[in-house]
């Protein structure tokens, strides 16, 4: 938070004497009538309910809608003392005894409360980022050269890719894409390389750098950019994706894993990286494989067609029969993946000696599909990622 930036804080005066503040600007404190605007100065108000109040939010930086969590605790804490509400510490100083307050997690009803504006504003960005994948009608200006686009964001995608070796990752990994891309452009046209983010004196010069310093690519340590990556607005964050890929990476060895998305140029300690802003296209580095039996395909169709027929699983049916759409079917193969992963049934949860004693009773039981009726069971934020192996590259 730029600290030279000054805090707009109101006197309860000044709310009288004008009209309700924009409220989705100001936040009033938990505790008293002060008002904050929580976007801008974040900061000032932290330390103003630290300093007039006592009062600790923990990991704040990891709240969706930090003026609804605010909201939250004021109107509760209205009525209620803050004794009775948070975690209550106390710390011996020179001046004696001091009493401070602590809103964590560990709270259940903090928890559930930030679980559930996480859980808002991936529904919130999943919306956005379906009706880019449905529009077809946008047109699209490229970054590097004159070319124009009438249709699909994947389409000025694609061709910055293959025409100028530029990936800023899957499309469906993307929210916000022409904000994106107008982002970047700003920089292109301030002469500013998007990686090492150094200025040059002309576009020539810009270009020749970016092209033999290998920096046709984005700065994955500039924040600003994480808003436009779908996995920082996962629940459960990427750490946590992460770690269970890498297990999917270990047991199941270098073909056909599951992929994670990180941005790309982001260092990682897998073998192969992790697949985005690589230059080797998936469809070389991968085949596609069975979600049940160590069958492996060379392209989706005969991965589809083995599943149906030897599993019984047949995702277009499932999506006819059960009107899934693009988000529920990735979300049932990870449910699946992270199921069979633990040799675990898909919907009785049985676990089993070997993936082939649990593919033999997950088909024979039908428990193979029956399991997509129970929504609560996968239709999690958490399933939400896409992988990027060969089966699933073809849902739609
Ligand atoms: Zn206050
Ligand atoms: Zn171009
Ligand atoms: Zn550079
Ligand atoms: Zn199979
Ligand atoms: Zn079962």
């Amino acid at each position: 938070m730029a600290s030279g930036v000054q805090a707009l804080v109101l006197t309860s005066n000044d709310l009288q004497s004008k009209k309700a503040p924009e409220c989705s600007y100001f936040q009033q404190c938990l505790l008293c009538q002060q008002c904050f605007n929580l976007e801008a100065c974040l900061d000032d108000f932290l330390h103003h309910i630290l300093h007039s109040h006592g009062l600790v939010i923990a990991d704040v930086d990891k709240i969706a809608y930090v003026h609804r969590y605010v909201e939250y605790w004021r109107v509760k804490l209205a009525t209620n003392s803050l004794d009775s509400v948070c975690i209550g510490m106390k710390d011996n100083t020179e001046d004696g005894e001091k009493h401070y307050y602590l809103l964590s997690p560990l709270l259940p009803e903090d928890e559930q409360l930030r679980t559930n504006l996480l859980s808002d504003r991936l529904q919130q960005v999943l919306s956005i980022q379906q009706a880019e994948r449905e529009d077809n009608s946008a047109t699209w200006k490229c970054l590097f050269c004159a070319e124009d686009y009438s249709g699909n964001r994947s389409l000025v995608l694609n061709h910055m890719n293959e025409e100028h070796n530029f990936n800023i990752g899957h499309p469906d990994n993307l929210v916000n894409v022409r904000s994106f891309i107008e982002r970047l452009r700003f920089s292109l046209d301030r002469l500013v390389c998007l990686y090492c983010e150094k200025t040059f004196k002309d576009k020539f010069t810009l270009k020749e750098h970016m092209r033999k310093k290998l920096h046709k690519k984005v700065n994955p340590k500039n924040k600003e950019y994480d808003q436009y990556y779908l996995v920082n607005y996962l629940e459960m964050g990427e750490e946590w994706i992460a770690n269970k890929c890498k297990k999917v990476i270990k047991r199941k060895g270098k073909s056909g894993v599951m992929a994670y998305i990180s941005k790309p140029g982001e260092e990682s300690d897998t073998e192969e990286g992790w697949l985005e802003g690589e230059d080797t296209t998936l469809s070389q580095q991968f085949r596609a494989l069975c979600l049940f039996c160590e069958y492996t395909g060379d392209n989706s169709c005969n991965v589809y067609q083995h599943m149906a027929k030897s599993h019984g699983f047949n995702i277009s049916s499932l999506k006819e029969e059960n009107g899934l759409n693009f988000y529920h079917q990735i979300k049932i193969i990870n449910y699946v993946r992270f199921q069979v992963l633990d040799k675990r049934c898909v919907a009785c949860g049985v676990q089993f000696k070997d993936g082939r004693l649990l593919a033999d009773h997950m088909t024979s039981s039908r428990h193979i599909t029956s399991f997509v009726k129970d929504r609560a069971a996968w239709d999690q934020p958490m399933y939400v990622f896409t992988t990027n192996d060969k089966p699933y590259a073809a849902i739609d």
